[in-house]
């Protein structure tokens, strides 16, 4: 889809020079209708709320899958060089899409299925639109230590747990706007709506550990908290999963390999559905 739109770009600067130049060319109807063909290639809208699942899986929950970064934001860089975070995120979203909506006890929403850019809000919008059940929102770290390793799980949080989950949530918090007014009747009650929303992903993210722990290498106390503005604007339970770092020799390897990745993928899969069950039966 880049390269159409390079391509359309290209054609509209064409076209609007020699519309300056004051040169009108007739060509005959074949090339005048590519050329407004070509003005008006849609780009696809930057983010989408189709919905995935399998027959079987009508009426079921939605979960909401970010893949972070994106197009002309890359996110980290992996210590070799040769790859993206933007690009690992998707692989992973597509996976755990994939896997739950084969699995069948959930629907799937994606906040981005290719190379596009998103901000913060972008995102946050989709789960609250769709009135999801779940957020999940995908990362790979990076860290100045080449031996920081292993995964971890985000909640959020008013305060940071540790120094590094600070830093973190100022890096991704890097294009969010302002949060909410605060003081008013309204303000409280979103409050009051935000405890228990806080609550309900540090949950989900005890789950999520529970079920990577043995099978995905994981970081020293791996749930931290942050003030992450994308998990606040969701309105939903949701998490940031940062499932390594990319900063790491041995993790880039893991993550650039599928296996090593769906292993990854089934834990945050088992993670989500039990959760979503467990809170529908409340
Ligand atoms: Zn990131």
């Amino acid at each position: 889809m880049r390269k159409q739109g390079a391509i359309a770009g290209m054609a509209v600067t064409v076209v609007a020079a020699m519309a300056a130049a004051g040169i009108f060319v007739f060509a005959g109807r074949g090339s005048d209708a590519a050329a407004q063909s070509s003005l008006t290639v849609n780009v696809p809208p930057p983010v989408n709320d189709r919905i995935y699942a399998s027959p079987i899986a009508r009426g079921r929950p939605i979960v909401v899958i970010d893949a972070g970064h994106g197009g002309r934001d890359p996110g980290a860089i992996s210590v070799s060089g040769q790859v993206r975070e933007k690009e690992l995120t998707l692989s992973l979203a597509r996976a755990l899409r994939d896997e739950l909506v084969k699995r069948g006890r959930v629907r799937v929403a994606m906040t981005r299925d290719q190379d596009d850019y998103l901000t913060l809000d972008d995102r946050a919008a989709v789960p609250r639109r769709l009135n999801a059940a779940m957020f999940v929102s995908i990362h790979v770290d990076s860290a100045p230590n080449p031996l920081a390793r292993g995964a971890s799980v985000y909640s959020l949080s008013d305060v940071a747990s540790d120094a590094e989950a600070a830093r973190l949530a100022a890096r991704e918090n890097a294009d969010a706007d302002r949060g909410p007014r605060s003081g008013t009747v309204d303000s409280m009650l979103a409050d009051l709506a935000m405890r228990s929303q806080m609550s309900a992903s540090a949950d989900f993210a005890t789950r999520l550990v529970g079920k990577a722990a043995g099978r995905v290498e994981l970081r020293p106390n791996p749930h931290r908290f942050a003030a992450f503005h994308v998990l606040r604007r969701a309105d939903t339970p949701a998490v940031l999963f940062e499932a390594g770092y990319l900063s790491n020799v041995d993790d880039e390897v893991m993550l650039r390999e599928p296996v090593a990745r769906s292993k990854m993928v089934l834990a945050l899969a088992q993670a989500i559905e039990a959760d979503v069950a467990a809170r529908s039966r409340r």
